[in-house]
């Protein structure tokens, strides 16, 4: 049967592919700097450090390459309805097929004008291997910047991925620490009565919300997820 499948991943699901964590032991926020540099306040007052920690950042999702756990989701369209809610900046799940992607915080595929990183004349995709440079004019005489979200900026579209949640059939929640709001509260959105998963090698705790358990890295964890939804279908 044809289910609506709604995924919430973060940065765990990507770290199979060599792209670092937030949090955890070789997470980048173990270095205060960093947590500095990924702020707006870094962009206005060091933005030459600042470009250079996205730049890092850009290359190395360029030199990424998908994982089993992110071609699992794309592979699942030909059976499903599937969307993926993602906190992730790079663009692994686009890259491993999935078609239908929404960026909670923003993609590092994209500049755009650091007066208003929404204005939707000044958005546009840069090649994730060329750098951005101080004085790179986003075309309204700005800096350019990625057009992610900072620490200290609004995160939009929270409504829109909250009814998506609340509409789906199944709900699967991969590698995040469900420790950065607004997006953790998307998973209180899920129906009590539909079937719902975490993936995740360490516990988050939300047990009390109906979650399945899937204790293993997004690689393992989404073949046990395969027997799980073939269970449900059956
Ligand atoms: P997080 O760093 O706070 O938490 C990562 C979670 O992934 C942890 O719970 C950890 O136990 C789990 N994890 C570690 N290895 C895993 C694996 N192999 N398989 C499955 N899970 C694994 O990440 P977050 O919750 O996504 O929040 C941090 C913020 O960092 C997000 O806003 C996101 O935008 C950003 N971020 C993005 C990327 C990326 O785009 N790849 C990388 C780092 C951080």
């Amino acid at each position: 049967m044809r289910q609506d499948i709604v995924f919430l991943t973060g940065a765990g699901i990507s770290s199979e592919s060599g792209i670092p964590t937030f949090r955890g032991k070789d997470g980048l926020w173990n270095d205060e700097r960093k947590v500095y540099l990924a702020s707006s306040e870094a962009l206005y007052n060091d933005t030459s450090e600042f470009l250079a920690f996205m730049n890092d950042m850009r290359q190395r999702v360029f030199d990424a390459a998908p994982n089993a756990a992110h071609a699992f989701i794309a592979d699942l369209e030909k059976q499903h309805q599937v969307t993926v809610i993602t906190q992730n900046i790079d663009d692994l799940h686009e890259r491993a097929g999935s078609t239908n992607v929404i960026h909670l915080h923003g993609e590092l595929a994209r500049v755009c004008s650091s007066d208003n990183r929404h204005d939707a004349r000044y958005i546009r995709e840069m090649p994730m291997n060329v750098p951005i440079r101080l004085g790179d004019d986003a075309g309204d005489g700005s800096q350019l910047r990625s057009h992610v979200t900072l620490f200290g900026e609004y995160v939009s579209g929270m409504q829109d991925a909250a009814e998506i949640v609340k509409d789906a059939d199944i709900f699967v929640v991969i590698g995040t620490s469900l420790t950065v709001h607004p997006a953790a509260e998307l998973i209180r959105y899920a129906h009590p009565d539909v079937p719902k998963f975490i993936i995740n090698p360490n516990e988050v705790d939300i047990a009390s919300l109906g979650y399945k358990y899937i204790l293993s890295t997004a690689t393992e964890g989404v073949k046990t997820l395969q027997e799980e939804l073939n269970h449900i279908n059956r």
